[in-house]
């Protein structure tokens, strides 16, 4: 990490070099953006068609046809959830956590979507609704939602203290994914990946840059939902952090339930056709 105090010294110019302005990477004026409005238009009169509830410190794994939403709610207390996603047809591709903090930055809101790996790069689920997207950055650079981080792990937390856990939300996704697709764990571990942190408050700390977590703001009845511009197959975990504002990778913090609600609307929104697999030719030619 970086150091306040630095064994090499600046160069003259060095506060001349600090004062270029950044650009954006990824400036996302071309990005073909969603129709919000007829998306949100959908929702008049759907349909809940199914509902699962995630234990504590467990995961559960739900399917969420093309054109239908799907939410995920706070019950009971404040309770912080790893997503994965994954298509339901094949689970090569995988949400793109890094491609989508690229380019929608840190913590994800409302019109964001999320995209899967490559080579597939396309629009996985949007953001339709966040009752928590009011709170947008506090005064430590937090947020919610966020695309920084991985997921609570056993082998980081082998290295770290030397222990063995098995309810890290890593584990927590491979038993789910491993008892909806049939297969052995070991088989399917490779398919868990880097997650968007439902509800977790995240940031990186100002003078360090490093990554820090504190107590969730989200209350029973918030929900963030979404939805799905392919037929997606999920899983959430109960993070064992409960609201991660002390621990993780343990049974001390308290967990709370969370609760997935799936929706068929009516109608499909206007416009809307489910994306195609990115078009770039792979031919990658020198
Ligand atoms: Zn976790």
């Amino acid at each position: 990490m970086k150091r306040a105090a630095h064994e090499v010294t600046e160069p003259q110019d060095a506060e001349a070099r600090r004062r270029v302005a950044p650009v954006i990477c990824y400036p996302v004026e071309t990005l073909p953006r969603p129709d919000l409005a007829a998306y949100q238009a959908a929702r008049d009169g759907w349909e809940k068609v199914a509902e699962v509830v995630v234990p504590p410190r467990e995961a559960r794994s739900f399917h969420v046809p093309a054109g239908s939403f799907f939410r995920i709610v706070s019950i009971e207390g404040p309770q912080v959830g790893d997503l994965n996603l994954w298509s339901a047809d094949d689970v090569d591709e995988r949400f793109f956590s890094g491609k989508t903090r690229a380019l929608h930055g840190t913590h994800l809101s409302t019109g964001d979507q999320l995209w899967s790996c490559l080579p597939y790069l396309r629009p996985m689920a949007t953001i339709t609704h966040d009752t928590l997207d009011w709170y947008g950055f506090d005064a430590f650079g937090g947020s919610v939602h966020d695309v920084i981080g991985t997921r609570c792990d056993p082998y980081t937390h082998k290295l770290l203290s030397g222990e063995e856990y098995h309810h890290c939300c890593h584990s927590n996704l491979t038993r789910a994914l491993s008892e909806r697709l049939g297969k052995p764990k070991q088989e399917v571990e490779p398919a868990v990946h880097d997650v968007l942190n439902v509800f977790m408050c995240t940031g990186f700390t100002r003078d360090t840059g490093q990554y820090f977590m504190k107590a969730s703001p989200v209350r029973p009845g918030d929900y963030l939902e979404f939805f799905a511009e392919i037929d997606l197959l999920g899983a959430l975990s109960a993070c064992p952090g409960g609201d991660c504002s002390t621990e993780h990778s343990s049974d001390t913090a308290a967990c709370h339930p969370l609760l997935v609600e799936v929706y068929r609307p009516k109608a499909q929104p206007a416009g809307w056709t489910s994306p195609p697999r990115n078009g770039y030719s792979r031919s990658h030619e020198d």
